[in-house]
């Protein structure tokens, strides 16, 4: 393991501390309603993958 030459000095920490995730990794935005999903999952909220409608919704009501 090794020992570092310097303690991390506090302008360092906060620093390295401001590009903190706050999203977990693997959401990604749905190119369809743009709202955050799992990658290579399909969208709960439109049931869309791969642009391929995977779930039918029962409310919305389409006029093709
Ligand atoms: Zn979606």
């Amino acid at each position: 393991m090794a020992v570092p030459f310097r303690r991390t000095s506090k302008t360092q920490k906060r620093k390295r501390r401001t590009h903190f995730k706050l999203n977990v990794p693997g959401m990604v935005v749905c190119p369809n309603c743009g709202e955050m999903k799992l990658a290579h999952r399909v969208c709960k909220v439109c049931g869309t993958y791969n642009g391929k409608t995977v779930i039918e919704e029962k409310q919305e009501v389409e006029a093709e």
